[in-house]
């Protein structure tokens, strides 16, 4: 079967013939070539990097069947579906299996009809199953464990799963079959737990570079957050499949409403709603196309949608660990996607809440605490984004990307200090218990109730700030909280107080330099949008051509039940636009498709270019 005749091929020629790819990506030869020969190995790439090939090629050139452990029990079947339309003989075990299922896979693993077998983690560990590997192993072969998500293994995380700490007994029963331990997750602390925990002390490592090169980071200050978000997607994505992120339950649930109200296919996703809501949910998200996802951080990890187009924060993400890893669900598929986020006092001010109310031991307050001011050091930062974000990894990046906010439109700052003091000094003045809202009110010396009871209009703070607006001051006000030279009281209803680091600025002893905030963008005119699509589509999505071949590529994902990026990605589709192969020869050189979906599919294009 496949299995003998695809084990005599090179890796590039396997590639080529199952994959479609004419050439490796980064690391993914060495890895492959390192795994065939029995290495054990620890990968760490970026989300989109090509981890999955890393395995599944070598699943493909070693002996017996390759077994992948995930957790991620409802992506299975997408994960078995792609690789049967690449030809490849795949199954999974979990428990969404009925027993005749079951006994069904289990045959053919026997039968040695297996390449590559998905198992959940809970199912690998039962004593029976260990005693059928073993007894693949001696008849069959196993041609490599393949740990994906190794992250899961971390207590840290919020992905953490207690029985991936108990994989190690596949070290313990199997010593000689290769491990290869996959992650997105970069930071060192995470990766030093993977290591110990799964014992892989001996496993090379291949630690890939982290950047993005095809994400345009965007962060804004919130004025009309729902104005923003549906300026940005009306003007940039109007078709796109997207995920939009908010902090809670209820947030989710309002934005998709608003969202469908304004005629939007968008859907909410978290984790208090009923797992049949979520999946159908997820299914459309995955399977349609142009669907909106609203979503706590329940919602992404292992989606391999290669087509998110955009990733929007309506809050704050936790740390940059976290806002790396949920922009990085966009455009995995490597064509131009968007992270936009917006974000303003009220996101700090609730975020630091969060924090001071958690009832974390003080250690992991503290370091929450850390992770919390990079994330703001990061939103308020005027340096490259991708430059940002890779140093906090621990990586070095050139800068000036070209694509990000603050490459294509510098930010301006400015001498905030004589502003910063009137600010400070005010929350002192006015004893060190107000919010925002009543401290700009005193600044601009306007009278409301408040005011007046406090006799605030007698202070020498009162109409001083005159000089800025409200929407400057709430500028200041947000990146004095997020520089840390002021924190929230939360014994005093979240008013302001003055931190250590206030004393230096009244005594004008540290300059204060501050972003100047671009004001909110007004709507976007039809003409400027389309010009805007037009450069966010590669300038194909008016073209009949590209629309008939997404229909085709629709009609034949619909006849399997299967998303359509399962029958060919975006890129691939792209590639068949402009290249126009006129033979299944010419065809056969288009990136992503290999012989399998080019005996299947090749026709059935060549007919849609012909007209
Ligand atoms: P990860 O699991 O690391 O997030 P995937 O394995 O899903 O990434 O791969 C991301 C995308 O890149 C997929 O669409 C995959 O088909 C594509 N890809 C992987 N390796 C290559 C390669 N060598 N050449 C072209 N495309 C590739
Ligand atoms: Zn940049």
């Amino acid at each position: 079967m496949l299995n003998s005749s695809v084990r005599h091929l090179t890796a590039q020629a396997c590639l080529q013939d199952v994959f479609g790819y004419s050439s490796f990506r980064g690391e993914q030869q060495d890895i492959v070539e390192h795994v065939v020969a029995g290495g054990d190995a620890l990968v760490l790439m970026p989300t989109g990097g090509g981890k999955s090939l890393c395995y599944q090629l070598p699943a493909l050139l070693r002996k017996g069947v390759g077994v992948v452990v995930s957790p991620l029990i409802a992506l299975m079947q997408d994960q078995v579906d792609a690789l049967k339309q690449l030809g490849v003989k795949a199954a999974f075990l979990n428990s969404s299996l009925n027993a005749e299922a079951f006994s069904e896979v289990t045959a053919a693993l026997l039968r040695g009809e297996l390449q590559v077998l998905y198992v959940a983690p809970e199912r690998l560990l039962m004593p029976n199953f260990l005693t059928l590997l073993e007894q693949i192993e001696d008849s069959i072969g196993i041609a490599l464990f393949a740990i994906d998500e190794a992250h899961c293994v971390s207590q840290w995380g919020h992905d953490f799963r207690p029985e991936y700490r108990k994989l190690t007994v596949l070290h313990e029963h199997f010593p000689r079959i290769p491990r290869i331990a996959l992650t997105a997750t970069a930071d060192a602390p995470t990766r030093a737990e993977i290591i110990e925990r799964l014992a892989l002390e001996k496993a090379r490592q291949f630690i890939s570079s982290f950047d993005r090169p095809n994400i345009k980071y965007r962060v804004l200050a919130k004025a009309n957050a729902r104005q923003q978000l549906e300026a940005f997607i009306e003007s940039e994505h109007p078709n796109d499949a997207g995920i939009i992120y908010c902090l809670s339950r209820r947030k989710v649930e309002e934005t998709a409403e608003w969202l469908k109200a304004k005629g939007w296919d968008a859907l909410p996703y978290h984790a208090g709603l009923d797992a049949d809501i979520r999946n159908t949910h997820q299914k459309r998200f995955l399977r349609e196309e142009g669907v909106i996802m609203v979503a706590t951080v329940a919602f992404g990890m292992g989606i391999d949608k290669p087509n998110v187009r955009f990733v929007a924060h309506l809050d704050l993400p936790k740390s940059m660990e976290g806002y790396y890893q949920e922009t990085g669900r966009a455009g995995r598929d490597g064509l131009p996607a968007n992270a936009w986020m917006t974000y303003g006092l009220g996101d700090v001010v609730n975020m630091k809440q969060m924090l001071e109310n958690s009832d974390a031991p003080a250690e992991r307050q503290h370091v929450e605490r850390q992770k919390l001011d990079a994330l703001l050091g990061f939103c308020e930062s005027t340096a490259c984004r991708h430059q940002t974000i890779l140093r906090y990894f621990g990586e070095q990046h050139p800068g000036d990307c070209g694509q990000c906010d603050n490459c294509l439109t510098p930010t301006d700052t400015w001498d905030g200090t004589q502003a910063a003091q009137m600010a400070l000094s005010c929350v002192y003045r006015t004893g060190q218990r107000f919010g925002v809202v009543h401290l700009i009110d005193v600044l601009l010396g306007k009278p409301n109730p408040k005011v007046t009871q406090f006799n605030h209009h007698e202070l020498s703070t009162f109409g001083i700030g005159k000089g800025l607006s409200q929407t400057q001051w709430s500028s200041v006000f947000r990146q004095l909280v997020a520089g840390g030279y002021l924190e929230t009281d939360m014994d005093a209803f979240g008013g302001l107080r003055l931190t250590e680091a206030a004393r230096p600025v009244l005594r004008s002893e540290v300059m204060i330099w501050l972003r100047q905030d671009l004001e909110a963008p007004k709507r976007v005119s039809k003409v400027e949008r389309s010009a805007r699509v037009k450069e966010a589509y590669a300038g194909v999505a008016d073209d009949p051509l590209w629309q008939a071949l997404k229909a085709k590529r629709t009609e034949l994902a619909k006849e399997q039940g299967v998303p359509p990026y399962l029958i060919f990605h975006d890129s691939t589709l792209l590639e068949i636009l402009n290249h126009r192969p006129g033979s299944l020869t010419e065809m056969s050189k288009i990136s992503g498709i290999g012989q399998a979906k080019l005996t299947r599919y090749g026709d059935a294009f060549l007919e849609v270019l012909e007209g």
